[in-house]
């Protein structure tokens, strides 16, 4: 802008442009180098299973805290902790009375509760004795369950048998349901501790990772997007293919890690709620991505119960970026499956 009636304007009109863009630059430049906190990484266990985060926070961000925030929501949601909060909810009797319960556990409830009603039931936290007597909770198994055991098991689990109230926030159980919180907690976490780092020490960028379950913000160390690499579905660790991203999260669902085996048959952990058996098809992992890592967990869980078919028709239909990894018997060999969202999100380099 030429304001001094002295100055020949038409000469620095230019001149100032090319400030303004020099301005611009050494702003950029400044941001990123030194108006910025370096990065830092912190590792620990927490929830079974580890957890990293990376991120250029201020010094309010220690080890302490991360594991402070991490037992405080462990101490509400572990089913593997007698005291917490869900495994009172489970030992409570109760049926038809609303209850108040701590409203980190209603939160992850409602999540919970939506994820199941968009995917009609696939993800259902009340699978709770469906998981106990396929051997994946507290009790040892050493058979099959029977199918009277099966059926005796399903009548407890439905997730229209446990309600929000959404303007109290009280909640009530229909009947003796018990709920599993492990198809959500790790994606909740990350989800946690990432409000955390944006609200309480000042990051910008960052990644969370709880067992797998990530979500990121910003741009990493080199001022690239986080490069997430999606996990071959088997137990050598390769990386089977890479997203770029620099807002939202990725979790992974699949049957390669945890499973029992009776009679030479193999049964996954992750378990179809509407039949009470073990979801057995040839599809080996999941990998979604969604805005939160709870959704993305809960969503890589329900699209593995639904198998191939059932799981890409939901992915194009809600315009769902996920990756199906299958097992090809006859080629003996694995097969990825992108759907079209996971295509661009690849493609894409923010
Ligand atoms: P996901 O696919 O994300 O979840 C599968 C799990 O969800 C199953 O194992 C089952 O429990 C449940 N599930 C099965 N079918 C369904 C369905 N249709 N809908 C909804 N849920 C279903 N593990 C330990 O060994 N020790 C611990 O101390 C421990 N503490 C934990 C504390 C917390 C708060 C949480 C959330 C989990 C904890 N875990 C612990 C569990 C461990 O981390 C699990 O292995 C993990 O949560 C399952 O994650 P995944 O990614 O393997 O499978």
């Amino acid at each position: 802008m030429c304001i001094s009636s002295r100055m020949n304007c038409d000469r620095h009109r230019p001149i100032e442009l090319i400030e303004w863009v020099i301005i611009v630059l050494l702003s950029t430049v400044i941001l990123h180098g030194c108006g910025s906190n370096p990065y830092q990484t912190f590792h620990g266990e927490t929830m079974g299973t580890y957890f990293r985060v990376v991120g250029n926070c201020s010094p309010t961000l220690t080890q302490e805290f991360l594991e402070t925030e991490l037992e405080k929501l462990t101490a509400i949601l572990s089913t593997y902790e007698p005291d917490s909060a869900v495994s009172i909810f489970n030992r409570t009797l109760t049926v038809g009375e609303w209850m108040s319960l701590d409203e980190v556990l209603v939160d992850v409830i409602d999540i919970a509760q939506q994820v199941s009603a968009q995917t009609n039931g696939a993800f259902d936290i009340t699978v709770a004795p469906l998981v106990e007597i396929w051997g994946f909770g507290a009790t040892e198994v050493i058979d099959r369950p029977p199918s009277d055991l099966i059926a005796g098991a399903l009548k407890r689990v439905n997730y229209k048998l446990l309600e929000i109230d959404e303007s109290t926030r009280l909640v009530r159980k229909h009947a003796d349901i018990q709920l599993d919180l492990s198809g959500i907690g790790k994606g909740y976490g990350v989800d946690h501790i990432a409000k955390k780092l944006l609200k309480q020490h000042d990051c910008s960028d960052f990644l969370v990772d709880i067992g797998g379950e990530i979500r990121v913000l910003g741009r990493n160390d080199a001022n690239k997007p986080w490069r997430i690499g999606i996990e071959a579905p088997d137990e050598s660790g390769k990386v089977q293919a890479y997203v770029q991203l620099s807002d939202g999260a990725i979790a992974t669902s699949g049957s390669y890690r945890n499973y029992r085996i009776f009679d030479t048959v193999l049964y996954p952990h992750v378990i179809d709620p509407r039949s009470g058996l073990p979801a057995s098809h040839n599809l080996l992992a999941v990998t979604v991505y969604h805005e939160t890592a709870a959704e993305a967990d809960a969503l890589a869980t329900a699209l593995f119960v639904m198998g191939f078919d059932e799981a890409l028709e939901f992915a194009e239909t809600h315009d769902t970026a996920i990756a199906l990894t299958t097992w090809d018997s006859e080629a003996e060999e694995k097969r990825v499956k992108y759907s079209t969202a996971m295509e661009l999100l690849m493609k894409s380099r923010n």
